[in-house]
This record gives structure tokens, C-alpha cells and sequence, in this order.
């Protein structure tokens, strides 16, 4: 495989995000290249078989709603899929419907080790950020500077030279298990393709998830379902929570999954637990030691420790997968900073797509969010690179063009 020796803009990693921010670019006179290191979709393709999107689809598009789960304003996974709630596989053939339709061009089996700002290349790196030509957090700072010179990818495939790079690595490949001691004798979610085949080649049927938002449920669903019995630990209490922000509490979806095994006695739902560490004992099983929350207490077990005889499985979420531009994207208290134009602050030019994207404190986790996203770094590129972005019009008329965000405020819904 040969990669290009040099592109405009060069998109990092072909899910959700790069493929919908590929598309977008692709509607411009620029020459685009998509590197993926495994497949298209290859996030969505390692879901448990049993989990299915929260999101709903549906073919709503020609009413100026776009299916929710749609990166194109003229594709829907309800209409390619035939699905509501689409499975990861399901969805990563969607994926791959959108780039053969659009002939993106994307290299996969490539993985992208290093990205460096192209003076680097020639020793004159260090000065990068003390040049002061960085736009600003605020997004100023807009054209093309002496300092916005372009990039070196290296790949595992040969270098490849760009002007602009797309960073959507997603985050499915950073999982959180950094989180107490004892992790490393834990099962993440993530490590998980089945559901049904994980209860059936453990020892008994008694399990622990530590984690009781989407994929804790999830998890305890699927298990509940095929005759285990599970208990969930979380420091609050997810499963009563309820508010207008879907990335805050439990989805409609999965309170109703849940309601739907409320009855079976085989799920207990433990909020007000801080797990501090898991240790095996004398008997191989696993004991979860924790603390009570403020605010709550333990019921069960004098000291607060739960043991169970299978790996506790860890829904603790994922971090932001930035890989070999980690250090060029500054975060406050987690949270990665950007430009109004979802640039990186101190590396002009590295534009960062996909669920890390946040807001005003709102986070664009979910695909209807990040996906308004996609047209704003297509037209920042193509106005610096002085092409005609006029086609990205159609985002637009779709409503999936999110330029103000005075809009990202908490929601508020009055019922
Ligand atoms: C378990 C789970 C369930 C979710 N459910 C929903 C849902 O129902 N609805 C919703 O809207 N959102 C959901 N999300 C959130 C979000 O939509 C997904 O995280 C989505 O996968 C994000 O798309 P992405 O393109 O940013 O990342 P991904 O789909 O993970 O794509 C990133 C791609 O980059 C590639 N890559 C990474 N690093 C490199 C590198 N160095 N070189 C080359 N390639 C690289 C990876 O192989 C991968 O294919 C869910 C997330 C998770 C983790």
C-alpha cells in the first residue's frame, strides 16, 4: 500500500466522525485523504452483539430533522438500515454505505504514529507557540498564518505531507481503568463482544458492574436477560436521575431495557458506592472494597465490601483518544479546550472531530450533536485554503450546521 505523498487535508480515523467531517471536506475543491488503522466503522464493528444505539433513527430528514444518527444531511441509517436502534455492526455498514456512496477516499489497515507542525521537520518547532500567531480559544486568529504552515503525518504506511489535519480518533480506544487499585483484575465493556457468550463461559452466573450509566445498564441488561444475576455499584444513583440532557442521564431507552427486568429479582441497582479497590482473596473471588458517598448509605455489609466470584466488569467510560496530538490539545479540569471553529488552541491548523468536542460546558457526545460540527471545520478550511464553500450550504438547510454556540446552554425543557 502506498499513501499519498501529500494531501490538503489529511482526516484522522473513519467512524462516525471522520467519515462525516470526510464527507463534508469532500463537498470542496480540496484533495482529502481519510487514514484509518483498522477498518471503517471499527469502533461500532467491536460492540457487544446484544447493545444497540440509544439514539433512535428515524427517516425524518425531509422535514428538516435529520435522521439523529445521520453524518450526511442527505443519508438515514432508518432507511439504509431498516432499524430504530441500530446495532454496531449495523451502523459501521452505514459507515460504509455514506463513504462508497461519496467515494471517500480512505486508506485503511494505516495508522497514523505522529503528526508533527511542519516547520518542526525543518528545527524551527520550538517557536511554534511563541510566535503568537495561535488563534485564541475565542477563535481568533482565522487566516492562514506564517505558523499554520502545515503538517508531516507519520504513518505506518510512509510519511504524508498536509495542510490541515482532522483529528477524530474517536475515543472507543481509551478505556477508563485508571481509576482505583485493582483494576487490572477487572473486565472493561469495551473488552466485550458478547454479552450471552461472557455469562456463558464464566464460572457461576453472579456478576458486578461497577458503573451504572449507558453501558453499566447496558451490560446488566444483557446479563439479567440471559438468567444472571448482577449487581450494579455507582457513586450516585444514574437510574433515578432524571434531567433534559441526554449526556447527563440515563436514555429513555435503557430506562425502558431496565423497567423491562425490574421484576426478575436478579438485578439490584446499589447508588452512594465509591468503589477504593478490588483485591482477590483466599478463594480466587474478587472483593470490591468501597465507601459510602456523601450524602448516602450502605445497606449491605458492615464494611462495605462486596464479593464476587467472577471478574467485576468496569462501565467507567473512555477518555479522549488523541494519540500522537495528545499534547497539542489543552485541557481545564478534563475538558478538551478548543477555538469556536474546533481548533486546537496551540496548533494552528489540527482541528479535533467526534465526542471530545465541548462547549460552554456542553459536551457534543452523541452523533446529532458532534455531526453540526463537521460543516464548521470544512468551511474554516476551505475559506483559509480559498475555495468555494458554498456546497456545504446544504448543512444548512438541514439544520446540521451549528455556527452560534450562544445555543449551548443547559437545556431546558418545561416538561
Ligand atoms: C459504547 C458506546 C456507545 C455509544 N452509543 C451512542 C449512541 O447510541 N448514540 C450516539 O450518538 N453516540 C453514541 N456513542 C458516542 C459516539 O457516537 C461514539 O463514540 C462514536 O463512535 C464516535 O465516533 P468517532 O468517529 O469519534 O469515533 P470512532 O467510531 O471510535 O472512530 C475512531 C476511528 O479512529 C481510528 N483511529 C484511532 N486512532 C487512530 C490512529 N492513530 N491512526 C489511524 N486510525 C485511528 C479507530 O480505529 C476508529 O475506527 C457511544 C459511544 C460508546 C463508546
Amino acid at each position: 500500500m502506498t499513501v499519498p505523498e501529500r494531501v490538503d487535508v489529511a482526516v484522522v480515523g473513519a467512524g462516525a466522525a471522520g467519515i462525516g467531517t470526510g464527507v463534508a471536506l469532500s463537498m470542496l475543491d480540496l484533495e482529502v485523504q481519510l487514514f484509518e488503522r483498522d477498518e471503517i466503522g471499527a469502533s461500532f464493528r467491536q460492540w457487544p452483539d446484544e447493545m444497540r444505539f440509544i439514539t433512535p433513527s428515524f427517516p425524518s430528514n425531509s422535514f428538516g430533522l435529520p435522521d439523529l444518527n445521520a453524518i450526511t444531511p442527505d443519508t438515514s441509517p432508518a432507511v439504509t438500515l431498516d432499524r430504530q436502534q441500530p446495532s454496531g455492526d449495523e451502523y459501521a455498514d452505514y459507515l460504509e454505505a455514506v463513504a462508497d456512496f461519496h467515494e471517500l477516499p480512505v486508506e485503511t489497515g494505516v495508522d497514523v504514529t505522529a503528526v508533527h507542525p511542519r516547520e518542526e521537520t525543518t528545527g524551527t518547532a520550538s517557536d511554534h507557540n511563541q510566535a503568537g500567531t495561535a488563534p485564541a480559544v475565542d477563535g481568533g486568529g482565522a487566516l492562514k498564518t506564517e505558523a499554520d504552515s502545515g503538517f508531516v503525518l507519520e504513518t505506518s504506511e510512509g510519511a504524508v505531507q498536509c495542510e490541515y489535519v482532522v483529528w477524530a480518533g474517536g475515543q472507543f480506544g481509551k478505556p477508563r481503568t485508571d481509576v482505583f487499585p485493582g483494576t487490572e483484575l477487572c473486565v472493561h465493556t469495551s473488552e466485550v463482544r458478547s454479552w450471552t457468550d461472557h455469562a456463558a463461559t464464566s464460572s457461576t452466573d453472579d456478576f458486578l458492574i461497577i458503573g451504572g450509566y449507558e453501558s453499566g445498564i447496558d451490560a446488566a441488561v444483557a446479563l439479567v436477560e440471559t438468567g444472571c444475576r448482577v449487581r450494579v455499584l455507582d457513586r450516585g444513583e444514574p437510574w433515578a436521575t432524571r434531567g433534559p440532557d441526554p449526556s447527563e442521564v440515563l436514555s429513555p431507552y435503557t430506562l425502558e431495557r431496565l423497567e423491562s427486568v425490574a421484576d426478575s429479582d436478579r438485578l439490584l441497582v446499589e447508588g452512594g458506592a465509591v468503589v477504593e479497590e478490588i483485591r482477590r482473596d483466599a478463594d480466587g473471588c474478587f472483593e470490591v472494597r468501597t465507601r459510602g458517598a456523601d450524602g448516602y448509605e450502605l445497606d449491605d455489609g458492615a464494611d462495605n465490601t462486596f464479593t464476587v466470584p467472577t471478574r467485576p466488569i468496569l462501565a467507567t467510560g473512555f477518555e479522549p483518544n488523541l494519540g500522537p496530538v495528545d499534547s497539542y490539545f489543552p485541557r481545564t479540569e478534563g475538558v478538551v479546550q478548543l477555538t469556536d471553529q474546533d481548533e486546537s488552541p496551540s496548533m494552528p491548523g489540527l482541528f479535533l472531530a467526534g465526542p471530545d468536542v465541548t462547549h460552554n460546558g456542553i459536551k457534543f457526545c452523541f452523533i446529532y450533536k458532534f455531526r453540526a460540527r463537521f460543516p464548521v471545520i470544512a468551511e474554516t478550511i476551505g475559506d483559509r485554503l480559498g475555495v468555494d464553500t458554498d456546497p456545504l450550504e446544504s448543512y444548512r438547510e438541514q439544520n446540521m450546521f451549528l455556527e452560534d454556540l450562544s445555543c449551548c446552554e443547559p437545556d431546558m425543557c418545561d416538561c
